[in-house]
């Protein structure tokens, strides 16, 4: 059994209203608070953050965002600063897929990102993974190597442990068709792991919690927790169902 500590983290991407957040976190709650060993973290859209904070106040639980700016402050109408976040997050997801198929995030935006984050005492969570045509064309390697070195150039070594990883291939994300969990983890064994130990060193290297993401659920999860190199999951559709989002941190815990 790995000793880096698993991370489950819901990304609610575009729902849930203030109204419907509140009524979701009291039903994911009671079975949320029982679970230990996990670290647990709910990714609200921005104006559910601040309510979903107070819910989960002295519950142990965190709040994460979803993305943010990489400046501290500035005329970037529509845009949050990392400051802003640490008032209430202790998490950021960074460079999700969907960011960089429909507004245009780049690796460059994503390492800006990943080092505001750090500096302002926020876990990046950056997401990295290669899309379909990608898949089948055989550049898998090429793609998830680049999105990590890109995405984490110029961080210092001693950082790199308080990052987290999360590997999505974009074919499995909201398509029900989960990637298989050896060939998950090969993918994080043999590609990103790989990726970190020739840049910042091996103890670097197994320190980093790597999470799959992608058609996670109840029903498969404990299949990816079993992966000697995969430390929990980002789950996207899941995790608006208490039926579905609490048994999944429950396998991560069992593992
Ligand atoms: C995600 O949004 O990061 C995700 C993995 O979505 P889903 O679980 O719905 O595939």
């Amino acid at each position: 059994m790995s000793i880096r500590r698993p991370v489950v983290a819901g990304n609610w991407k575009m729902f849930e209203t203030v109204a419907e957040a509140r009524v979701l976190m009291s039903e994911m709650l009671p079975g949320l608070s029982a679970i230990r060993g996990v670290e647990i973290v709910i990714c609200p859209p921005f104006t559910s953050i601040l309510p979903v904070a107070a819910l989960l106040e002295g519950t142990g639980i965190a709040v994460g965002a979803q993305n943010m700016h990489w400046e501290a402050s500035g005329a970037f109408t529509g845009e949050i600063a990392p400051p802003m976040l640490a008032e209430f997050c202790q998490y950021v997801i960074l460079g999700h897929s969907e960011r960089r198929a429909y507004f245009g995030e780049t690796d460059v935006n994503v390492n800006r990102k990943v080092k505001a984050a750090l500096s302002y005492g926020l876990v990046p969570i950056m997401c990295v993974g290669e899309t379909l045509d990608e898949n089948e064309g055989g550049i898998t390697r090429q793609v998830v190597s680049r999105q990590v070195q890109d995405g984490l150039d110029g961080i210092d070594s001693a950082a790199i442990p308080s990052i987290v990883i999360a590997y999505e291939p974009v074919w499995a994300i909201g398509t029900g068709r989960a990637a298989t969990a050896d060939g998950a983890n090969l993918v994080v064994s043999d590609i990103i792991r790989l990726e970190l130990s020739e840049r910042f060193g091996e103890a670097n290297a197994q320190a980093v919690r790597v999470l799959y993401g992608g058609s996670v659920k109840a029903s498969n999860a404990a299949e990816f927790f079993q992966q000697p190199d995969i430390d929990g999951a980002l789950v996207g559709g899941a995790s608006l169902k208490a039926t579905e989002f609490v048994p999944i941190v429950k396998a991560a815990a069992d593992r």
